[in-house]
């Protein structure tokens, strides 16, 4: 196999006796029609017969939090943070009460949560709300009275106690956080995918679901299958976490610690496409990056890759900033031209950046120059580079990006 992950230790289930805090969340896919609901009540039940006490987190049904948005759209295009969190924060409380419902028909106890009830208290920011402190009390009440315990994810409630939400796909936060707090034994994200993937499967075919993953592969992965957000705090509280399917029995993939994966290089691929670069030519040289760096830092315009290659007296200057961000960093540019001091800007949206991700990769030479070989190799011109040291990315035109993909990802199976 192409990337050497150590096989995960496995993760056995429980025999009779053993009793373990499981915390599961499903989301919107996996819950999105009567039958797929009764389906994730057999799953639940499944762990609660065996003897575990379970939490689970729901997302809304499907796309309903899409379609709340829309409804809300259509009254008013400027509605305000606070009314929407009010009415997006229904969508998961129906996940749960359904599904509280779904499995008394099992004739099993469940109860369903919102985030006043379990005190899941977080910052004032409407829309995308940070959890500051769970009380755990609600919660611990009714496991210990034998109870499945159903919880909204996605919601808050501020210190004015208002309803929050704290921001999309965070229902995977609300999981990760609640496992953290009740130091729950596992804390299982069960969607519509059976685990990460070296790259992704729809693209390239030879990707391989990885057995293990570490926390940070996992950040640097960006992966859609799990809320950025909570890779951190699952790191931060060191969460065991698996990502599974929720329609299959297959084991998943381990999030953990770094250690286990000594020995792997390249974990995976990771691709962003989000990304607009802005070269400023010809700047004058004394303070040129903070002079450019500050201003856009106050516009809170974050910037990510950024490369300066000086002269006597002038420098150039090339960052790359999300796409949303490009034309507001060139009106700063503009506006700020005199205090800056420079000669001309260019920019360019149509570029992706293609990443290698490894937690080995520091200790293994050749992989930059591998990855290079297989771009150079296809025609594709590199137009920037940057290392940490679990990842090496390269920015590259968007119109290459597949090709790019394959042939990296080709080019570490072929040294196997
Ligand atoms: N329903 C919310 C969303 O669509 C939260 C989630 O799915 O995790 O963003
Ligand atoms: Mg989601």
């Amino acid at each position: 196999m192409f990337f050497y992950i150590i096989e995960a230790e496995h993760i056995s289930s429980p025999g009779q006796g053993t009793s373990m805090l499981i915390i599961q969340k499903y989301g919107g896919t996996s819950v999105a029609n009567a039958e797929r609901i009764m389906h994730v009540a057999h799953r639940i039940a499944k762990e609660y017969n065996n003897g575990n006490k379970i939490v689970v987190v729901l997302s809304a049904q499907g796309s309903l939090t899409d379609r709340l948005l829309q409804k809300a759209h259509e009254i008013n295009p400027n509605a305000s943070k606070r009314e929407l969190d009010m009415l997006l924060t229904t969508g998961e409380q129906q996940s749960v009460a359904l599904m509280a419902m779904a499995i008394h028909t099992l004739g099993l106890p469940a109860v369903s949560l919102n985030a006043v009830q379990i005190g899941l208290e977080s910052t004032n920011q409407y829309g995308n709300a940070r959890i500051k402190h769970i009380q755990t009390t609600r919660i611990k009440k009714e496991l210990d009275q034998g109870n499945i315990v159903l919880v909204a994810g996605f919601q808050g409630i501020n210190s004015l106690g208002d309803l929050t939400t704290l921001g999309r796909g965070a229902s995977d936060t609300t999981a990760v956080a609640l496992a953290a707090v009740l130091d729950a034994d596992l804390c299982e994200i069960c969607t519509d995918v059976d685990g990460v993937y070296t790259a992704d499967p729809r693209v390239v075919p030879t990707a391989k679901k990885l057995k293990y993953i570490s926390y940070d592969e996992m950040l640097e992965m960006a992966c859609q299958v799990l809320a950025n957000r909570a890779a951190e705090i699952a790191k931060h509280y060191n969460v065991k976490l698996i990502i599974r399917s929720s329609m299959t029995e297959e084991p998943g993939t381990e999030i953990g610690e770094v250690s286990k994966v000594e020995g792997s290089y390249v974990s995976g691929l990771a691709i962003d496409r989000d990304v607009a670069q802005v070269s400023v030519m010809g700047v004058k040289r004394l303070g040129a990056a903070y002079n450019i760096f500050s201003l856009l830092a106050k516009e809170e315009i974050s910037v990510d890759i950024i490369l300066q290659m000086p002269n006597t007296t002038v420098t150039d200057i090339s960052f790359t900033v999300s796409k949303q961000d490009m034309d507001a960093a060139l009106a700063i540019l503009e506006t700020n031209r005199e205090s800056i001091g420079f000669n001309t800007v260019t920019h360019n949206s149509s570029l992706a950046k293609l990443s290698i991700v490894g937690a080995g990769m520091l200790t293994s030479p050749g992989v930059a120059s591998t990855m290079f070989e297989a771009l150079h190799e296809n025609g594709i011109d590199i137009m920037l580079i940057t290392t940490s040291e679990i990842k090496i990315t390269v920015l590259i035109e968007d119109r290459h990006t597949e090709k790019a993909k394959l042939a990296v990802h080709d080019k570490f199976a072929h040294l196997m």
